[in-house]
């Protein structure tokens, strides 16, 4: 079962849509124009910058761009080997391109019927999934079957109480109890070291 999931992508695939790129190369640090933002598919290594590049001149090379920073590819430049269809492409540049991974999208404008089924950005109504990313998850049988599990329960009311569930965990506070620290003083005793300015 591990080996269907395997071959529906090509191996780099999901390495390429876990690298950060547009940071600065490694090997490279003290050069300018050191941003990695290409990808070897042979070597499948993470990010190269245009120096990198020279040691990978027999290789399958694709460029990653920015798109308010995200990071996107040219759709001319994925090999027929993806299937990207039921992912949103944009025009950017008069090219075509999609994105990479999921924008996370706090709130949903008014009347939004159509969203990504993976994070739920919301996309055109032709489109299922908004990035690459979101629809290797969306594809992956794990997904799939999860899915189908919450359809049996059959409810939108489910959906919605995680929704909410989710929101409550973002808004606890992070910072400690303020008597810990007050606890811990009255613990130590032993004076300050400026000569007591606070008491
Ligand atoms: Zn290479
Ligand atoms: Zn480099
Ligand atoms: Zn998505």
């Amino acid at each position: 079962m591990v080996d269907e999931e395997e071959m529906k992508w090509p191996a780099w695939l999901q390495p390429l849509v876990q690298t950060r790129f547009f940071v600065e190369c490694k090997v490279h640090a003290n050069l300018n124009k050191s941003e990695c933002n290409m990808y070897c598919l042979d070597c499948m290594k993470g990010g190269l910058c245009s120096t990198c590049l020279a040691s990978h001149k027999q290789h399958k090379v694709i460029q990653i761009r920015r798109s308010s920073y995200h990071d996107v590819i040219r759709v001319s430049e994925i090999p027929k080997t993806v299937d990207i269809s039921g992912v949103q492409t944009y025009i950017i540049n008069s090219a075509k391109i999609v994105f990479l991974n999921e924008r996370p999208q706090p709130r949903h404008g008014k009347g939004v019927t159509n969203t990504c089924h993976v994070c739920e950005r919301t996309i055109l109504h032709s489109f299922t999934f908004c990035s690459i990313g979101c629809k290797i998850v969306g594809t992956s049988k794990k997904f799939q079957k999860q899915k189908k599990l919450s359809e049996e329960d059959g409810s939108e009311g489910e959906e919605s109480s995680d929704r909410k569930s989710n929101k409550i965990q973002s808004f606890t506070p992070s910072t400690p109890p303020p008597y810990r620290i007050a606890k811990r003083r009255k613990g130590i005793p032993h004076r300050a070291p400026m000569g007591g300015s606070f008491l």
